[in-house]
């Protein structure tokens, strides 16, 4: 365990832990005072390229802790990732963003369906700030619309038999355990 997860792990009881993505910083509301909230590098990085306003600039710096996830968790989210098939519609971020949350053992708050998708296969407890959060996990699955095969691989970028065009289909579902 890193240290930051030892803090995390030691205060959950009396303070709830969150890990934000980018636009639950952007879109902050009024977390709890006694809450701890996390991001990572790659979602600070994010908010200064692309948001730029001194209200998220002022979050990071008076609320934030920054981390990075470690290696063992970011290789099982990215395997949770292909397995559901998300794994093409998750940045870098995102994909370290959950990472963070697993490792932390937070409550991961975020609007992205596809993340909350990996949250739910990973048992990471979720919350969105305006959007319904998804209720079912989704396994996803890559068809082709000339030949009907189901292609091997989830990031596949076309057929591997006629190299035709790919649609994502829905292969099955389960609710998510809350
Ligand atoms: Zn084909």
């Amino acid at each position: 365990m890193t240290e930051a997860s030892d803090r995390a792990a030691g205060r959950k009881s009396a303070a709830e832990v969150f890990v934000l993505d980018t636009s639950a910083i952007y879109n902050a509301t009024d977390y709890p005072a006694d809450s701890i909230l996390y991001s990572t590098p790659l979602v600070v990085r994010e908010l200064r390229r692309v948001y730029r306003t001194e209200r998220a600039e002022l979050f990071v710096q008076s609320r934030l802790r920054i981390t990075e996830p470690g290696r063992a968790s970011s290789e099982w989210i990215r395997k949770k990732a292909v397995e559901s098939g998300d794994i093409t519609r998750l940045s870098p971020t995102d994909l370290e963003v959950l990472s963070l949350a697993k490792e932390l053992r937070a409550v991961l708050v975020t609007e992205d369906y596809s993340m909350q998708n990996i949250a739910g296969a990973a048992g990471i407890e979720f919350r969105s700030l305006y959007l319904p959060p998804i209720k079912d996990y989704v396994e996803w699955e890559l068809k082709c619309m000339s030949c009907g095969t189901v292609s091997a691989t989830k990031d596949a970028k076309e057929c591997m038999i006629c190299g035709g065009k790919l649609i994502t289909r829905r292969r099955k579902s389960r609710p998510i355990k809350s």
